[in-house]
């Protein structure tokens, strides 16, 4: 677990979680000054001193079966968050949050459900109540580049809801000429037995027919997925070209899918790759410097212009550059229906990691497109982020440790490519935005879950805490800190990208379906116990401006009479 300057938790939890889940009862009234609680309730002493007994630890790197398995009949666990400041995209409010069945049943001040017995009362008394982060843009298991990313959906999903995230977005990539179907199918077998929190899949478009177009329809139609990811790089390998890029974007459309790109120029990236190579470049600076961000800036370019040519909504995936950030924010000033997705990485750290003299140190930041040597660019995309030139936040989490970062220790475009950022996203962001003073707490949740939701269709389910919300919950002190590090860390890997960072913003409770499944550093949730999310097409927050438009804004012909005079044709015999 990470390593706290401030206790993080608060709750009291007697006996092991099992226990708790099955015979808590109501906290009242609050418990003397100096008595540290010990009725099977989960309390908070307030002004006491904090509870120092865990009664269940971390779990890490225990086999699955180790995991409690509590609070087995879900069905039946009832919650209530007393006190904290419900904070939401539009408003924060402070009030208490009863939930039943998974759901939000109410939301408002000095709630008293019925009947107290069997109810699990938090108490988050100065604390923020805030919806489960929903990370955009991971990779679990991913087999990519000769290897397999280290966080699979069990060790990737646990670390998520360490750090208050409760859905997470993943990617089914067929190879070229592959069944989409059978990659979603593949990839979600993967998922659901290991799943610990809810989560859903984009499907990756890396080759075009029309069996590839038929597949789109029935995924949409019968598998709940509504965005496809085109990849503009990695050449013979996913990468798309213009043609099949309007092809795909025609079908989004049609569809009603959000469309995605991985936007960087690959035709480049192989030139400029040959070339570091024939200068002796064979280091992870190699890897940023064949793919400077005008590759990434004219990439993230045309997809907006193609994409617009068909009036297709647009989702930019990992937005990792300065300049690339500024074609989306004049590209959004100019009424284009496109969406930025800045990730972990790329507003916690940069790319000067890749002239580290430590090959290994270099190497565990290579991702694409890279991390930018110009140190100014996390604080400059953070901005955007906070003034809605960019929507979202995701991770491109995709871990690989240094054995298996040095498949490329001689050629630069051997490192299996991706990073961390799953569990550290939200801290990462509250602390460069919020604590910064760049964004305020209604924003963080706008770009950490709601707007996900919203562009997705996840909304007002996921994203949002009001009566009939799934109740993914986290309870967030914005006071508190901790130090991220690959020692405390719950990933799987290795290196933390974001090692002694030292971050406000902690998560002291993480509610998903309605159950408590982190408390303090310690777990409550077993493999499988999240579930795939259908997302239907057609997201009102992105299609109707796009419906619209179709409607009103098609061009014309204008009305003339015929013209009726002399035709004359060209001579074809020279005078
Ligand atoms: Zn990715």
């Amino acid at each position: 677990m990470a390593t706290f300057s401030k206790q993080p938790s608060v709750f009291q939890t007697p006996g092991c979680a099992g226990q708790a889940g099955a015979s808590a009862v109501r906290s009242q009234p609050d418990p003397p000054e100096s008595l540290a609680p010990l009725s099977p309730g989960r309390v908070w002493s307030r002004k006491g001193p904090k509870p120092s007994l865990r009664h269940h630890q971390p779990v890490r790197g225990q086999p699955l079966e180790a995991a409690p398995m509590a609070h087995q009949n879900l069905a039946q666990q009832r919650l209530l968050i007393k006190g904290g400041k419900v904070v939401n995209d539009d408003r924060s409010v402070v009030a208490d949050v009863y939930v039943e069945d998974g759901v939000v049943r109410q939301v408002g001040p000095n709630l008293n459900p019925e009947p107290p017995t069997g109810l699990i009362v938090l108490d988050a008394t100065n604390k923020l109540v805030i919806p489960g982060g929903i990370d955009t843009h991971t990779h679990m298991q991913f087999p990519f580049m000769g290897s397999r990313s280290k966080d699979d959906f069990y060790t990737g999903t646990k670390a998520a809801i360490a750090g208050g995230t409760t859905m997470i977005i993943d990617f089914a990539i067929p190879q070229k000429g592959c069944s989409l179907t059978e990659a979603f199918d593949t990839w979600k077998s993967w998922a659901d037995p290991k799943v610990c929190c809810d989560y859903a899949l984009h499907v990756a478009v890396t080759w075009w027919s029309n069996k590839v177009k038929e597949e789109m329809k029935s995924l949409v139609q019968n598998k709940g997925v509504n965005s496809f990811k085109m990849f503009m790089a990695y050449k013979d390998l996913y990468m798309v070209n213009d043609e099949e890029l309007y092809a795909a974007f025609s079908c989004c459309k049609e569809l009603g899918a959000v469309a995605q790109v991985h936007a960087e120029n690959g035709e480049l990236i192989a030139q400029g790759a040959k070339k570091m190579l024939a200068m002796g470049i064979t280091g992870p600076e190699g890897h940023e410097l064949c793919r400077p961000e005008e590759v990434e800036a004219e990439a993230t370019q045309r997809a907006i212009t193609i994409a617009n040519a068909v009036n297709c909504p647009l989702f930019v995936v990992h937005v990792m550059s300065k300049s690339a950030a500024r074609v989306i924010s004049n590209a959004r000033r100019e009424g284009k229906v496109v969406y930025g997705e800045p990730i972990a990485a790329s507003l916690g750290t940069d790319g000067t990691n890749y002239w580290n003299k430590d090959w290994a140190h270099a190497a565990a930041y290579v991702m694409g497109p890279p991390l930018r040597p110009d140190p100014s660019t996390p604080g400059f995309l953070m901005n955007l982020l906070a003034n809605d030139d960019l929507s979202v936040t995701g991770t491109d989490n995709c871990t690989f440790d240094i054995c298996q970062k040095a498949l490329g220790k001689d050629d630069f475009t051997k490192i299996p490519n991706g990073v961390n950022g799953v569990e550290d996203r939200m801290s990462v962001i509250w602390e460069k935005g919020v604590y910064s003073g760049k964004m305020d707490e209604n924003r963080f949740v706008a770009v950490t879950s709601t707007n996900a939701a919203k562009i997705f269709n996840l909304y007002p389910k996921k994203g949002r805490i009001a009566v009939g919300s799934d109740a993914d919950i986290v309870i967030w002190d914005p006071k508190a800190t901790r130090t991220i590090s690959a020692k405390t860390h719950h990933q799987a890997n290795n290196f933390n990208i974001f090692e002694g960072m030292v971050c406000h913003g902690v998560p002291v409770a993480t509610i998903s379906r309605g159950k408590v499944v982190y408390e303090g550093g310690a777990f409550n949730v077993t493999a499988g116990e999240g579930k795939y999310v259908s997302r239907p097409p057609f997201p009102p927050y992105v299609y109707k401006r796009v419906r619209q438009r179709e409607q009103v804004c098609q061009p014309v012909p204008v009305k003339r009479a015929p013209y009726t005079d002399v035709v004359s044709a060209a001579s074809i015999t020279p005078k």
